[in-house]
């Protein structure tokens, strides 16, 4: 069995979910996991917004756009009465449920409830097509198996058992659709797994299932070796191993949700990215293999805080980076960088929520000052100590760029650096020239 995720631009109009529908009707068992159409759950968002801050007028305004484009959606997809008939009454039950939302008390239950409709959409609309089609063809609701607990990781056994008894509930279909990104949590309310998380959703179907291969779907031809957002003339890469992909997806790899490797990779699941604007495009491999002796992608993840502690007392004080850590670990809040001297460390963050409690507990420990607007770049490839020289080109590359932290050896697969966001732009370009030109 392999699972199949399409993004929302994959999904993203008729005409889209056309052509993913010649890509996956070829007889063979699958299951095909749906985000929302483009720019659905941004819409999602605002009108989210729009009820939060109490302005029902806005929030219908825009929930009336939306609908209209879902009900143009059918007009372009179907040609048979029954489906087009089936569609528009989910449509209009969809939107009817998101207007009755200004009568009520808007908490984030009510947000998590509004987020979820617009996969409950694509892969409606995507499902009735299918039956259009004559496929055969079931839809199986993540509300149902998708499970994440109290610490909102993915609860793994409950998501394996309950997929199983679905898949087992329609046991001559060929093609299973689901929603990604939507789940419940622990309290069975309706929660998701994060913006982009249908990425994540592929891949713990996949472990659950022990597909044979996970395949994310999306608008470009793989993982390539710079954002091609800053950077021009950037390659695909044709083999990654898992560890090297989860940098990259941790550290920015917009491509990737930063978790969805993790399940593959304990399962040994490749994972291929691939394009459906350009199907026959080899994209990206992922998988136990590493290209050895060279450097292969670069990423930049934004909106990163760095801390400074320094302490006249730190040498030879053990216990100092414990008390340091513990900080942070009674704030929640996660640590990407760390790189340490003599009389003092430096730390980065990406959420600071409890910033200001933080630097208060920290100023106990010694003096303490903040850089905020600060970007790590991840570059990734084969980088064990004994590969001599890959290390120095990127810093070579970067040799015009004001470094404030650099951090190596923390894994065989990078070297991280923390620059102004203000660099960002020229860092990627000059690593793109300096190591894949
Ligand atoms: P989807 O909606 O299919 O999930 P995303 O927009 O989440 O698609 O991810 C695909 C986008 O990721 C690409 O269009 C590209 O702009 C961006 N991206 C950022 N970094 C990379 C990279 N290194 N390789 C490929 N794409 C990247
Ligand atoms: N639709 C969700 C989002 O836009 C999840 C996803 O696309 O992966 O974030
Ligand atoms: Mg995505």
């Amino acid at each position: 069995m392999k699972v199949l995720k399409f993004g929302g631009t994959s999904v993203g109009s008729a005409l889209r979910m056309k052509d993913v529908a010649k890509l996956i009707c070829d007889g063979n068992e699958k299951i095909v996991v749906l985000s929302a159409m483009s720019g659905t759950t941004n819409n999602l968002v605002e009108i989210a917004d729009y009820f939060y801050k109490m302005n029902s007028s806005g929030a219908l305004e825009k929930i009336n756009l939306l609908e209209q484009k879902y009900l143009d959606v059918v007009d372009s997809l179907y040609k048979n009465k029954i489906y087009r008939e089936e569609a528009i009454k989910t449509i209009k039950s969809i939107f009817d449920y998101l207007r009755s939302f200004s009568k009520s008390v808007f908490t984030l239950f009510e947000e998590r409830a509004i987020l979820a409709q617009g996969e409950i959409l694509s892969t409606n609309l995507f499902h009735y097509y299918l039956l259009e089609q004559g496929e055969n063809v079931a839809l199986l609701p993540a509300l149902e198996f998708m499970r994440i607990d109290k610490n909102a990781e993915p609860d793994t056994a409950f998501i394996a058992e309950n997929i199983e008894k679905l898949l087992a509930a329609h046991p001559d279909k060929t093609i299973y659709i689901t929603q990604g990104y939507i789940c419940r949590n622990f309290y069975g309310e309706i929660d998701n797994l994060q913006r982009g998380g249908s990425d994540y959703s592929a891949s713990l179907i996949g472990a659950a299932v022990k597909a044979d291969e996970i395949q994310i779907w999306t608008d470009i031809d793989g993982m390539h070796n710079n954002d091609p957002r800053f950077v021009e003339g950037t390659q695909p890469v044709p083999f990654l191993h898992f560890e090297e992909a989860a940098e990259l997806a941790y550290f920015g790899a917009k491509i990737l949700h930063p978790t969805c490797i993790l399940p593959a990779k304990l399962n040994n699941i490749p994972v291929r990215l691939l394009n459906t604007m350009q199907p026959q495009a080899a994209g990206t491999l992922i998988s136990m293999q590493s290209k050895k002796g060279s450097l292969q992608a670069v990423a930049a993840k934004d909106g990163i805080t760095a801390i400074k502690i320094k302490s006249g007392r730190m040498l030879l004080a053990h216990g100092f980076m414990r008390k340091v850590f513990e900080i942070f670990e009674s704030y929640q809040t996660a640590i990407d960088m760390i790189t340490t001297s003599e009389v003092g460390v430096s730390i980065t963050i990406d959420n600071t929520k409890r910033l200001d409690e933080i630097l208060n507990s920290l100023k106990k420990l010694g003096t303490v000052s903040v850089d905020k607007d600060m970007v790590i770049i991840c570059v990734v490839g084969d980088l064990p100590s004994q590969n001599i020289g890959f290390q120095a080109k990127a810093v070579d590359a970067l040799k015009e760029i004001p470094i404030r932290m650099i951090s190596y050896g923390g894994s065989n697969y990078n070297i991280s650096f923390l620059i102004k966001a203000v660099d960002k732009k020229p860092a990627l370009m000059a690593l793109s020239k300096g190591l894949f030109s």
